[in-house]
């Protein structure tokens, strides 16, 4: 019984606190929205409960407090380096890989090797059904060279190429970056972990968010990194405290 906390309807919950509001220092908020593409929720790697933060996550994508909102998508070639299938391997093991330009392997990362997932071009890759998609200032396309994986929303895993999301942040001052979205012991995870990296102070909703495992392993993980939690309830009253009209 020990497991039976965590549960689809029950996921683990990190400790959460309230935004700060110490109004002598700037809040620039950005929003993140990680991944919410149909193979996550409906497809061939889902979510447990991934639809179930479509609401929420949509209501936070009309706040117009966030000075900027930018969606990423995973969006692979056929024969991506993170599927099972590219390496006759099966699912769910571990392998290393390496960055094609490190041919002495001096950097190997472990990768889990995933169903075929968020194809290009197919429609396991697109937006879910109902997402708010136009109010987004950019879309980041992640994973779209067969060698390289890339779960950040900032880089790739090694590090080595950043996205145009570091240029976007700075560009218009941010100082706060809130994730949502899917899955939170991967994409979401790794965005955040660089959010820090990347100097801002940096939340992960906890109610706009679902994984793929139940434990708490990535939470504890997040918060040893500087990672807040807060909940959906608050961003709402900090970045949207009278939009309820507008929603
Ligand atoms: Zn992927």
């Amino acid at each position: 019984m020990a497991d039976a906390k965590y549960t689809e309807a029950n996921p683990f919950i990190p400790q959460t606190e309230s935004i700060p509001s110490d109004s002598d220092k700037p809040f620039v908020p950005a929003l993140l929205i990680i991944d919410m593409q149909n193979d996550f929720v409906y497809g061939s790697l889902p979510v447990p409960g991934a639809v179930t933060i479509l609401r929420k996550v949509n209501e936070l994508i009309k706040f117009p407090g966030f000075k900027i909102k930018v969606a990423t998508r995973d969006s692979h070639p056929e024969e991506h380096v993170s599927f099972a299938k590219t390496h006759q391997k099966p699912l769910f093991t571990k392998i290393t890989i390496y960055h094609p330009e490190d041919p002495d392997k001096l950097m190997g990362l472990e990768q889990v090797l995933w169903p075929v997932h968020c194809v290009a071009s197919t429609g396991g890759a697109d937006f879910i059904p109902g997402l708010v998609v136009d109010r987004f200032d950019h879309t980041i396309y992640k994973g779209t060279h067969p060698k390289i994986e890339s779960y950040s929303a900032f880089r790739d895993a090694w590090g080595r190429n950043e996205t145009e999301l570091p240029g976007l942040l700075k560009e218009k001052g941010v100082t706060d970056v809130f994730c949502v979205g899917l899955a939170g012991d991967f994409c979401v995870k790794y965005t955040a972990m660089d959010a820090v990296e990347f100097g801002y102070r940096t939340w992960v909703i906890v109610d706009g968010v679902r994984s793929i495992s139940h434990d708490d392993v990535a939470w504890n993980e997040l918060k040893e990194r500087g990672v807040r939690f807060t909940k959906f309830q608050d961003v709402k009253d900090k970045v949207a405290p009278d939009e309820d009209e507008a929603l």
